[in-house]
């Protein structure tokens, strides 16, 4: 069997934070050994908990155009791998969503991605994905970090949130879109093409 899979059958039995979560468990994640890119994100949202299915909302939508991905390629387990730092819904506070829970970094995170042997290029969303990707980022601000890509690309691309309500961050820095996100899409289409060779 491959090794992965009693691994993500445990994590989809996780119940480890569940006192902290008010919708309860539902780890919502996809990994595959032979996955070549990995979306790494925050923490699923409620429409996310509702259906089990990752980035299914507005912002999945967004975040789809940045990759140039269709949602076939994007769902398909053999190429994309999408773990994000907490894999159930937080709950909500006083400025949106709460931060992914701490446990499951703890548990999980560093056992999935020793088995995840292929990829060849991460996509890092948010500053809780690039404290665990980028070790000594976490402080730095995202924008700053974000700003910085051309100093980890084209292994890996940290990413602003892509969510319809960043707009004005996109406003503020028409960089990202004039230059990383062309630099992006063709490293994801190189990355999916050399994988199909
Ligand atoms: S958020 Fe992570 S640690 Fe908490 S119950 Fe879900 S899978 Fe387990």
């Amino acid at each position: 069997m491959p090794p992965l899979l009693p691994l993500l059958h445990d994590i989809r039995a996780c119940r480890a934070c569940e006192e902290y979560l008010p919708l309860g468990p539902r780890p919502v994640l996809v990994a595959d050994a032979r996955a070549r890119i990995l979306v790494a994100g925050q923490a699923p949202g409620t429409r996310v908990h509702a259906t089990g299915i990752p980035w299914n909302d507005a912002s999945g939508r967004r975040l789809r155009e940045w990759l140039g991905l269709a949602p076939e390629v994007f769902y398909d387990p053999a190429r994309v791998a999408i773990v994000p730092m907490g894999f159930c819904y937080p709950g909500s506070g006083p400025s949106g969503d709460r931060p992914p829970r701490p446990e499951c970094r703890r548990l999980w995170h560093d056992r999935i991605f020793a088995l995840l042997p292929n990829l060849a290029l991460r996509i890092v969303i948010g500053r809780y994905a690039l404290a665990y990707h980028l070790p000594g980022r976490g402080r730095a601000s995202l924008t700053d970090s974000v700003a910085a890509w051309r100093t980890w690309a084209p292994a890996l691309y940290p990413l602003p949130h892509p969510s319809p309500r960043n707009q004005m961050w996109l406003k503020r820095n028409p960089w990202f879109a004039a230059e990383l996100l062309p630099d992006l899409r063709a490293t994801v289409a190189r990355v999916l093409e050399d994988a199909s060779l």
